[in-house]
Parts: C-alpha cells; structure tokens; sequence
C-alpha cells in the first residue's frame, strides 16, 4: 500500500499548537475528538510507511504490541533505508550488527543487542520477551536463539551497504565514527483498548567500532513505555540517550504532569546540560501519553516524525528543536 499523506508540518505553524506550553504542568490535546482511538507516532520519514502497515492492524481492532511490532519490520525489510535493518550501515569492520527493543502494555519487554545476520531483529526481541524468562539477548547467543526459533541466518548487505563501507574506508578509514550518520525507527502506538506498546530497531551508528551497541535496546534509554501514563522513543547519538535514560526520564515527567512535548523538550534539555557537547549532537524524542497528547523534540531542527491520526490521516511533523 502507498503512503496516503505526505505534509510536513511544523508544531509552531499549526494554529492549534500556538498555545503550546513547552515547559509547565499543562497538557494540551491536539487530538480533540481522537482520545481513544487509534494513534501512531514513528520516528523520520520512513516513519511514514511503517505507519500505514501498524495502522492496518490497529484497525481491525489488533493489540498495538502487533502493530509495532508489523509496522517496524516494513523498515527493518527495506533495502533503502540505510539505518535499519536489511542494507544497514556497516561498522567499521563491515559487518551490519543490529539493536532492537520492544515493550509492551504489560510492561513486558525484551532486546536483542549485536544481533547479525537475522532480517527482523524486532521480530526475535518480541520472541524474547515471550519465550524466555529474560529481557535482553546480544551477539552470537541471540543469533543461536533467533535460528532455533525460526529465523534465517541471511546476508544483510545490499550493494549499496557494501560500496558505503568501501567508500568509508577510502575516505575515513582513520576518523571518528559518523556521530551525525543514523536514523533508527521508534514507534509507539494506542490500540482501540487504548493499551500502549513500544518498538525500536536500528542498525545503530554507521562505521561504530565492531561491538558498539546503543540506546535502542535498552529499556528506558531508547523506549519505554508504561501503560498508566505513556511511551517515548529515542533516536540520534545512543550514548548521549543512555547516559540520560531519555525516555525513561520523559514517561517520568509525564507522571509527574508535563506534556509529551514538555517532557521530551526537558529531555532534550537534560542532555544539553548534563553531557558535553550534547547540544551540536542529534538526540531526538518522540512521545504520546495515555490521553493520546504526544510531542516531539531535539537537539536541531533535523527531526520528523510520522503520526497516523483517524481524521488527519498518515502526516510527517518536523520537531521543534533547541537549535
Ligand atoms: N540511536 C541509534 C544508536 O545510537 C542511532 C540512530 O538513531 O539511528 O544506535
């Protein structure tokens, strides 16, 4: 199926959104008439295809963990999307390793961290979260579980991932990782019950030192989600994300009363504080709180993000950003 909406839109150019309080105890509702019915929110552009195949199972009255969990494996499959998934940047090594988290209304979690060779790396997190008694499986042992479970060892590279590696080693072979070379899917989403669950997946920094897992897979770091109060989701530099457990802290601040636009701006803020050099670094935040109200926020204005709403149909946001 093809995108159905494609607008960008900016926070500050929508009329409803004039009265924003971006720090402060107030929630807005942008949703209106919406409360209680199905809601997406993904991370960047490719945000927007995941959306339509989450939305499908929303509306035949599906759980949002499926949702999440369907809608991110269309950009885990796509060969065009060079941070996730099938054609991942590689790491410096050239191999493509592949973080992924998954969370659901029960607080149920579970991750893969380092995982190579397996396409849907969501698919084998959620197989975790239900199969096992733990939450997190990394490098060849969660390989080993994925092939016991089904999953295909595969050949993750396209041509397009192998002449990225080749052209990195000509030209950067002794420079720092791409800090700025990313773009991991988050995904949060309500179902009819209005239960909330939570994906994200990534092929984590382009040219990382072999190894290198980032946010994505932590819980609390790159997703969280608590069904009392919300989700959020993570994307930019997974160590500024982790060292300030960003979503974690956002549901936090959604507890004690902000916003999700509020709560993902004082994230952001949090991390320009706290961590040097944060502020010339991408770190990104969507979140949707429990009335269906979400924000989004980063370091530079960068950032999109995909909401899928029954009466404004699949649209891409741009973030307002400290920058
Ligand atoms: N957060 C991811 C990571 O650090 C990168 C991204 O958003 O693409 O692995």
């Amino acid at each position: 199926m093809k995108r159905k909406t494609f607008l960008i839109r900016s926070f500050s150019t929508l009329a409803g959104f004039f009265a924003l309080p971006t720090t402060g105890l107030l929630a807005h509702n942008p949703r209106g008439d919406q409360k209680n019915k199905p809601f997406i929110i993904s991370t960047w552009s490719h945000g927007l295809d995941a959306n339509i195949a989450a939305w499908e199972v929303l509306i035949q009255n599906g759980r949002a963990l499926d949702a999440v969990e369907k809608g991110v494996r269309v950009t885990e499959l796509d060969p065009d999307v060079t941070s996730v998934g099938v054609g991942s940047n590689p790491d410096r090594d050239g191999n493509i390793t592949l973080d992924a988290s998954i969370m659901d209304e029960h607080g149920n979690c579970g991750a893969v961290a380092f995982l190579q060779h397996i396409k849907n790396p969501i698919s084998v997190a959620r197989q975790v979260m239900e199969k096992t008694p733990h939450v997190m499986l990394a490098g060849e042992g969660a390989l080993q579980f994925a092939l016991a479970n089904g999953f295909k060892k595969e050949d993750l590279h396209t041509d397009s991932s192998r002449q990225r590696w080749e052209d990195w080693k000509k030209s950067k072979n002794n420079e720092p990782i791409d800090m700025h070379n990313h773009d991991t899917i988050s995904m949060l989403a309500i179902d009819n019950n209005g239960d909330i669950s939570g994906a994200c997946t990534t092929g984590g920094l382009a040219f990382k030192h072999h190894g290198r897992v980032g946010d994505s897979p932590i819980i609390g770091a790159g997703l969280y989600v608590d069904n009392e109060i919300g989700g959020a989701g993570g994307t930019g530099v997974g160590e500024v994300i982790m060292k300030t457990l960003g979503t974690y802290l956002i549901v936090e601040l959604m507890r004690n009363g902000l916003s999700p636009q509020a709560a993902c701006k004082e994230a952001v803020m949090r991390a320009v504080k706290k961590i040097p050099d944060a502020k010339d670094l991408p770190v990104y935040y969507i979140a949707v709180n429990k009335q269906g109200e979400f924000g989004a926020y980063g370091t530079n204005r960068e950032f999109e993000y995909a909401v899928y709403t029954e009466n404004k149909g699949n649209t891409l946001y741009r973030a307002e950003s400290v920058y």
